[in-house]
């Protein structure tokens, strides 16, 4: 029995490696993850305890449209309830995405290199991805304008993008969302926003005010520390979430995620810390590449992406051997690349410890 042709050849999407098959790999007791671009302070101290308020409601099926988390998000991003989407993750929101807009026939348009669940999402629903190459590790918005035909029907933005770090401006992207024609839907992934310090950087949301284009994605996974919980959201117009909700499993947010997302909210002076111990953590490693000379993308999240001048392939089992998960960029198109997450001083310390035996 054949699956369908549009996801034949698909590659099986691989994560960062577990901290656990490391340890049994190599048999060490302390393994660090730079992989995945968790939050290496973990979450809000305020998490656990609210937890406990729902212990009598685990055989109850939670709210799908997660009404006391959505109040509590649109207060704060101060935007309308019903303009938000709630997701097992970001990535159930741009399959959503998929499910509602894409279909056979149809094209969707993404960055060369970016994140890979936005050509899954497209294939899976038997449409065709174009890749538009970047330029200097950023988007050439221009040259995607160039790719939109009558077929398309979505442009992916990642901004920051995944896994170049690199950003677009206020003014690049509100010039873009002025020319995009009517019949597409403009998808601006945000999932690493709260890591921007970049003054330059564009304030999305008020976009959304006037343009029913557009939809900005989110998520709990990154600096709020809640990646296993997985809950994600999108903020559209509310005719773009009604089309969303359509396709939405009924119960795709569980109640702990919910409960852990509010309490999150609850806890601004974290984020805060995150943020900043993050920019401390990014000039604790550029400032050591530049004496090496190593080049590396300009970073707006909490990741780097930075040439080892080496096969990145060997550079990441060198450094599983150490202890020390990344990301190779082989599989990302970066042969001689590695991404790492920025961790936490002394993290970081360890990672430019082993890498520089590697030199
Ligand atoms: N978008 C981007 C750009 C990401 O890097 C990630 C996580 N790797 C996601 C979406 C998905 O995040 P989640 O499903 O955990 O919300």
């Amino acid at each position: 029995m054949e699956p369908k042709a549009s996801i034949r050849g698909l590659p099986v999407y691989k994560p960062g490696k577990p901290l656990e098959e490391v340890r049994r790999e190599f048999g060490l007791s302390e393994v660090i993850k730079l992989a995945s671009n968790e939050n290496p302070f973990g979450c809000s101290p305020k998490v656990w305890p609210a937890l406990g308020k729902i212990k009598e409601q685990f055989h109850i099926y939670p709210e799908g449209l997660a009404p006391d988390l959505r109040e509590k998000l649109a207060h704060h991003l101060e935007t309308d309830p019903e303009r938000i989407i709630f997701g097992n993750g970001s990535d159930e929101i741009i399959q959503m995405i998929g499910r509602a807009y894409l279909e056979l026939g149809s094209e969707s348009v993404m960055a060369d290199l970016t994140f890979p669940r936005y050509e899954t999402a497209t294939r899976i629903e038997g449409a065709k991805p174009v890749k538009v190459p970047l330029k200097d590790g950023v988007h050439d918005l221009q040259a995607m304008l160039g790719a939109i035909t009558d077929q398309t029907r979505i442009v992916w933005i990642c901004n920051p993008n995944n896994p170049t770090g690199t950003i677009v401006s206020y003014e690049e992207l509100s010039r873009f969302l002025d020319q995009v024609p009517d019949h597409v839907l403009v998808v601006v992934d945000e999932a690493y926003y709260e890591y921007v310090t970049d003054s330059e950087y564009p304030n999305t949301l008020s976009l959304l005010d006037y343009n029913p284009q557009i939809i900005v994605l989110r998520t709990f996974s990154k600096i709020y520390g809640l990646a296993a919980f997985r809950v994600g959201y999108g903020v559209a117009h509310p005719d773009v979430v009604r089309e969303l909700n359509r396709v939405r499993e009924p119960f795709n947010v569980s109640r702990l995620a919910q409960q852990a997302a509010i309490a999150a909210l609850d806890d601004e002076p974290f984020i805060l810390y995150c943020r900043n111990q993050n920019r401390l953590g990014i000039k604790q490693i550029t400032e050591q590449l530049d004496e090496w000379n190593l080049h590396y993308y300009p970073p707006s999240g909490n990741f780097i992406l930075l040439d080892t001048t080496m096969p990145a392939d060997d550079v990441y089992q060198e450094l599983l051997q150490q202890g020390i998960i990344v990301r190779s960029g082989a599989a990302l198109g970066f042969p001689s690349y590695i991404r790492v997450t920025v961790g936490n001083e002394e993290q970081n310390k360890r990672f430019l410890y082993a890498f520089r035996k590697l030199l």
